[in-house]
Formats: structure tokens, C-alpha cells, sequence
């Protein structure tokens, strides 16, 4: 079968919107009550077999199901790490394509990373996704659907911890969440909407992160959801950060930066920058430098953070991770111009090799 990035799959109960779910069971000819029953049994109650649904009459339960809970997600492979606390998930898609999701329990939060699109057009050589290419954006039920499996997995008492919510989701997983920007402000909305019509995540606890997609950045700003940003910047200087992420071609690093200030000063939310340190390539001190000037140019109000990721090597690579003294230079220079900075844990360092980024991009917030 075909998987152009033309194909939608097909349309499921979390692509609608409350009024949506209406008029989809009135054309069914049920009364529009049944959608927050169905809505209820779906995000509050994480029920995911409709014909359990008993306050719903038989025939309407199967009608629904047939036409609205298409299955969306296999999982094809999860692997565990951290004592059962990591874990990443492969699904198949209905077209056959491959995403993954990591659910990443701390002691006091639950963290899900999820994709956006299957595969990437962004074309970041040190990115094991980037390096297939994209084959398509995801839908907001296939979004949304990554997040409902992991609260349904928490909810079960599955992740050592006891039962658990999902506080934050993080769009750091496969994909650029701008480049898909209608299906992902559906999902943000949903994800974010009170039970039963959504999940009832606060806003706070979302972070969209991107390569620097300047318009859509401002969009967001403009959305009224005030979600952190992160911006992927890897580079303090447009010769550089041409090569490590080639939309700075368009979006050079000021026209990225002055968006991300922009994002920062309409929302009050603190940007999240985010850097790879990758061994000789972007880790001198004098990029430190470069990068705290860059930043504070802007205002010096806490408008953001930086947040160092070791590289993560994808299969192949010629690069690798910093010495563990040019990033404790790094940050040595970062600190000492008063940014904040944070270096990250590498949550399932050994889960994340097939990926690359996933796990390794998870912020410690
Ligand atoms: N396209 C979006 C979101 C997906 S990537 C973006 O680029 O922001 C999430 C984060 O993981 C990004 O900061 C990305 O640069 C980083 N990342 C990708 N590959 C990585 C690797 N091999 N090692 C460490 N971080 C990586």
C-alpha cells in the first residue's frame, strides 16, 4: 500500500472536536448526550474496548466503534529500561509506518515523548530520524493516541510506582511538530481540554520543541495555549548551525532567536534552548561565549534556559559525545555569563541506540 505523504488514515473519535463528536453520533442517530458518554468512557475512564461501554445500547456500541475507534496504533516492540520506568514503544501505523513514543516515570512527574510526523523532512545529519526522510504527518488522533496509551498503561499500575497520571508531554519524538502544525495544535488542544472531552493536561506541562520554523512559532504564541517552546538551536553561528540544521538556511539564528524572545515576552513562558553537544563540531568554549552573548542580547530577564544534551551517536555517524571536560568547560563559560543551564540526564541511555534522539531529547524538567 501506498504511503505518500498524501494518505490520511482514516477518522477517529480523537480527530474531532467536542462539537465534532455531535454531530458524527447525530448521524448516526443517536442522541448527543451519547458523545460525553463516549468521550467519558475514552479520556476520563482511559476505557479503550467499546463493547464494554454498557450504558451505551449494543448496536450503537458497535456502530461506534466501527466508524469512529479504528485501531491507530500496534505496538510492534517496547523496551524497558531505568527498572521498568523507561519505556519506549514502537508502533505500526494503519499504512505500515513506524513512530515511537517513551513514557519516563521520575518520582514525582510522568514525562511522555511523542512523535509528530512519521520520519522527518528537516534533514539534521547528526538525527537518526532525519536521515529517512518524512513519510508523513500524523493525524491528532495518532498524536493524541501515543499519550492515551501511556496514561492507560499508568492508570493499569503497569510502571512501578503505583497507579499514575501523565503530567507532561514533550514533542521531541520523530518528526518537526511545526511542520505539522494544523494535526498538532488539534492535539495540543485536546491533550490539554478538561475531562471528559480531552485529557486534561495542564498547558504547563507541554513543551513543543522545533528546528526554528520562525512563522509557525509565532502562530503558537498567538494560540492562546501558552505551551513551553523549545527551540533546537546546536549552534550559536549561522556557518555552523547551516550545516547541523539546514532551515537556518532560511531561519537564520537571529531571525530564531528573536522569535523565540518574542514567544517568550507573549507568553511569559521560559524558552526551552536546546543544544547537543557534539565532540569538536559545536563544543568549544568560544561557542559558549558566542551563545550567552547571542541570548542575553535579548533581554536578561529569564526569558530562557539552555538545556545541553550529550549527543546520542546514530548508527554510522562520524560524530559523538563531548569530552566530559569541554562540556564542563561549556557550561563553566555559560554559568559564568549568568545563563541558566542545565546538562541532561540521559533517561534509557541504552533503550535509545535504534532511535537516536528520542530518550536523550527528554528534558529533566
Ligand atoms: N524536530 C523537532 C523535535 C524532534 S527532535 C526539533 O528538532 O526540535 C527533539 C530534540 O532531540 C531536538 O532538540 C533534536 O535536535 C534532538 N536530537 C536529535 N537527534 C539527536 C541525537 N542524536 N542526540 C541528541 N539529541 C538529538
Amino acid at each position: 500500500m501506498s504511503s505518500g505523504p498524501g494518505r490520511r488514515p482514516p477518522r477517529h473519535w480523537m480527530d474531532l472536536t467536542p462539537d465534532g463528536r455531535h454531530d458524527a453520533v447525530a448521524a448516526m442517530g443517536l442522541p448527543k448526550y451519547r458523545a460525553k458518554q463516549i468521550s467519558t468512557h475514552w479520556f476520563s475512564r482511559l476505557e479503550d474496548d467499546p463493547a464494554s461501554w454498557s450504558d451505551l445500547p449494543v448496536a450503537a456500541r458497535e456502530e461506534v466503534a466501527g466508524k469512529l475507534f479504528p485501531p491507530l496504533l500496534t505496538p510492534v516492540r517496547e523496551q524497558t529500561a531505568d527498572r521498568g520506568t523507561t519505556v519506549k514503544t514502537a508502533w505500526k501505523l494503519y499504512d505500515g509506518n513506524l513512530v515511537e513514543s517513551v513514557l519516563m516515570r521520575y518520582p514525582h512527574r510522568t514525562t511522555m515523548c511523542i512523535s509528530s510526523e512519521a520520519g522527518c523532512a528537516m534533514d539534521c545529519p547528526f538525527c537518526a530520524t532525519g536521515q529517512g526522510g518524512l513519510q508523513r504527518n500524523l493525524s491528532t488522533a495518532e498524536i493524541v493516541g501515543q499519550v492515551l496509551a501511556g496514561a492507560r498503561k499508568l492508570a493499569a499500575g503497569e510502571i512501578p510506582g503505583g497507579p499514575g497520571r501523565v503530567g507532561n508531554v514533550v514533542f521531541m519524538g520523530m518528526g518537526e511538530p511545526m511542520a505539522n502544525f494544523t494535526s498538532v495544535m488539534a492535539a495540543v488542544r485536546e491533550l490539554t481540554r478538561p475531562e471528559p472531552d480531552g485529557l486534561g493536561i495542564s498547558a504547563r506541562g507541554l513543551t513543543v520543541s522545533t528546528v526554528g520554523m520562525v512563522p509557525r512559532i509565532a502562530e503558537l504564541a498567538e494560540n492562546g495555549i501558552p505551551v513551553t517552546l523549545a527551540v533546537s538551536l546546536h549552534a550559536p553561528d549561522d556557518e555552523l548551525r547551516n550545516e547541523l540544521v539546514p532551515l537556518n538556511q532560511h531561519f537564520d539564528v537571529d531571525t530564531v532567536l528573536d522569535a523565540a524572545w518574542e514567544y517568550a515576552r507573549v507568553t511569559r513562558r521560559r524558552v526551552s534552548i536546546e543544544y547537543a553537544l557534539i565532540r569538536d563540531i559545536n563544543d568549544q568554549s568560544w561557542r559558549a561565549d558566542l551563545l550567552a552573548r547571542r541570548l542575553r542580547a535579548r533581554g536578561d530577564w529569564g526569558w530562557f534556559h539552555v538545556n545541553l544534551i550529550p549527543l546520542n551517536p546514530t548508527p554510522g555517524s562520524k560524530w559523538t559525545a563531548s569530552r566530559r571536560e569541554d562540556e564542563q568547560a561549556f557550561i563553566a563559560h555559560l554559568e559564568h555569563h549568568g545563563v541558566p543551564v542545565t546538562l541532561r540526564d540521559t533517561r534509557g541511555r541504552e533503550i535509545d541506540g535504534a532511535c537516536g534522539q528520542l530518550a536523550a531529547a527528554v528534558d529533566a524538567r
